[in-house]
């Protein structure tokens, strides 16, 4: 544990359930971690599953909180929470009742076999792009660039169903 709190991105998702509840109950959950306060959470945009496509439509969507849990503190505590509610995982990129990501953690670069900050998808996923730039138009992607290029740069593509 560290004293000064971080702001951090996280990327919601779910496809099983009542995809709405899941991803409030998540935020919820997130909200009261110990040492940790919610800042932000970007419009909830339904989406059409990536890389395995053979499933539901996903809710997505991005929060910024602060928090002074450490990486890997952090992604153990959102891993309980994915466990608590009832995540499997049975496939790659298989449908989940909640997946949480570390999307960004301040501008520190983590290359670890456990966790890769920023997450090693994020500027390939409109469905992380767009929610992200909903919250901050400034971001660097640290290492990579301005968020703006990388969300300029999805523009035409169409995984980004409605904003619901
Ligand atoms: P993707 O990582 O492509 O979004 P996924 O979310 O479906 O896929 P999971 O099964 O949720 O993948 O996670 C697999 C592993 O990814 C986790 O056990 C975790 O150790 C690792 N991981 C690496 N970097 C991160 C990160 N930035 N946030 C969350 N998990 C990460
Ligand atoms: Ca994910
Ligand atoms: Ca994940």
């Amino acid at each position: 544990m560290k004293r000064k709190s971080t702001q951090c991105y996280l990327g919601l998702g779910s496809n099983i359930g009542d995809l709405k509840q899941n991803i409030d109950v998540a935020i919820k959950k997130i909200s009261l971690l110990e040492d940790t306060q919610l800042i932000k959470v970007a419009s909830f945009y339904l989406t059409k599953a990536w890389g395995n496509t053979r499933q539901q439509d996903f809710i997505n969507t991005v929060i910024s909180i602060k928090t002074k849990l450490e990486p890997n503190a952090l992604l153990l505590v959102l891993q309980n929470i994915e466990n608590e509610m009832g995540r499997v995982r049975e496939e790659k990129w298989g449908p989940r009742t909640i997946d949480i990501d570390i999307l960004l953690y301040e501008d520190i670069v983590v290359k670890q076999p456990q966790l890769t900050i920023p997450h090693p998808y994020l500027t390939e996923r409109s469905f992380v792009l767009v929610p992200l730039f909903e919250l901050d138009k400034t971001l660097v992607i640290p290492n990579q660039g301005q968020l703006v290029h990388f969300v300029e740069g999805k523009s035409h593509d169409n995984d980004i169903i409605t904003i619901i």
